[in-house]
């Protein structure tokens, strides 16, 4: 265990290393950050800032030796750079679901060699290759990016034939994943929190929407029957434990007409559908990672009220500075800013948070909220 007062390190220094490390300095821990930018969301409230590329291993190391245990915020961190850390620090989540997570195809396969349902695929390598594909998926389907993506960036979608060679174009690397379409109802996400000991707890699982494939709502609780709530929990844990997971992971899933659960992507770190864990439950998933990091006990995970969350890109920047005020006003919402200067279009700028009597309610206040910070 890392007694409150030890150094946490934390690779990656954008706003999922910054709401990590304001948790973990609640908890009496100094937080140092790595990451390629300077003057950082995450390097603005660590106790020490290593703004250096991942790709300089001799940095690297030294930062590993000055810390007790190492975290991590972002999943696409160089293979070699996790090595060098893992060498001399323990290192929350390990190297097996970072491999995992940071390629579609990689990810795809190990899903469904361990029996967790996922949409139908094929890899493909070419534009014949793709076309094959699409003839044996069927129309619609959605060309994917194998490396790395996020955020619906290196996809596209393929409703007609001649919408091939497009797609083959638009997405322009040299190994894809070519995805059966999925008639979802509904899209939500399971977060888990796995320790040393393999000892694993879920949250409730969140409701999201997302506009233009960035995520813009999450609600808790998600609007499913329990059992299906259930069902999904034991499936994220099952995901984690075929990971070996220690640390958090985010599993997110489709829910299809006929109520199966099907896993879409997952990602072993703080997840932005569960920034509403901050006011909405015991534990944030922030706290939570700091206490798998440091050796302590794993807290409740309970959901103190129906809470939503909504993200503020950067377009909401466009017409001046946003009207805060107006937002704060009400009560029962929470804001967030990331400490970003530069709000660019799809940036992820901060969040809004709005606790509620129902889930219902609470997304209404969060959405309203956000409209006030229109208001001139
Ligand atoms: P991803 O980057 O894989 O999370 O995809 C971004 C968004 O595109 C998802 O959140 C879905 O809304 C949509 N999407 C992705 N894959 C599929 C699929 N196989 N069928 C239907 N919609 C999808």
């Amino acid at each position: 265990m890392i007694s409150p007062g030890g150094i946490i390190g934390v690779l990656g220094n954008g706003q999922l290393g910054r709401m990590f490390a304001l948790a973990a300095a609640r908890l009496g821990y100094r937080v140092w950050c790595y990451g390629p930018e300077v003057d950082s969301p995450a390097g603005r409230v660590c106790a020490r800032d290593f703004a250096a590329p991942y790709e300089d291993l001799d940095r690297v190391r030294d930062f590993a030796r000055q810390v007790s245990a190492v975290t991590l915020e972002f999943e696409n961190i160089p293979v070699e750079t996790v090595s060098a850390v893992a060498e001399i620090a323990p290192l929350r989540p390990g190297e097996l679901p970072l491999y995992i997570a940071q390629h579609r195809r990689r990810e795809k396969e190990f899903l469904n060699s361990h029996g967790i349902p996922v949409a139908p695929f094929r890899v493909v390598h070419s534009l014949d290759e793709l076309t094959t594909a699409a003839q044996e998926l069927g129309l619609p389907c959605i060309l994917k990016s194998a490396g790395f993506g996020y955020d619906g960036k290196g996809q596209a979608r393929i409703t007609a034939p001649e919408q091939i060679a497009a797609a083959w174009e638009t997405v322009n690397v040299t190994e894809c994943v070519l995805e059966g379409w999925i008639d979802f109802t509904r899209e939500i996400s399971v977060l888990v929190a796995r320790d040393a000991h393999g000892a694993a707890v879920t949250w409730d699982p969140f409701e999201n929407r997302h506009v233009g494939g960035i995520l813009d709502l999450s609600i808790c609780p998600a609007s499913i029957p329990d059992e299906l709530q259930q069902q999904a929990r034991q499936l994220a844990v099952r995901v984690a434990e075929s990971l070996e997971l220690v640390g958090l992971l985010c599993v997110e899933m489709f829910v299809t007409r006929g109520n199966e659960l099907i896993v879409n992507e997952m990602a072993p770190r703080p997840h932005n559908s569960g920034h509403l864990t901050i006011e909405g439950c015991v534990t944030s998933q922030f706290e939570q990672q700091a206490r798998i990091t440091a050796g302590l006990p794993l807290g409740s995970t309970a959901l103190r009220q129906p809470t939503a969350m909504v993200n503020l890109l950067g377009e909401r920047w466009e017409g001046g500075e946003p009207n805060w005020s107006a937002a704060l006003a009400l009560p029962g919402v929470s804001l967030h800013l990331y400490g970003k200067e530069e709000p660019r279009r799809g940036r992820k700028m901060g969040h809004l948070t709005a606790l509620g009597v129902t889930a219902e309610q609470a997304a209404k206040l969060a959405l309203e909220a956000r409209e006030r910070l229109k208001l001139r």
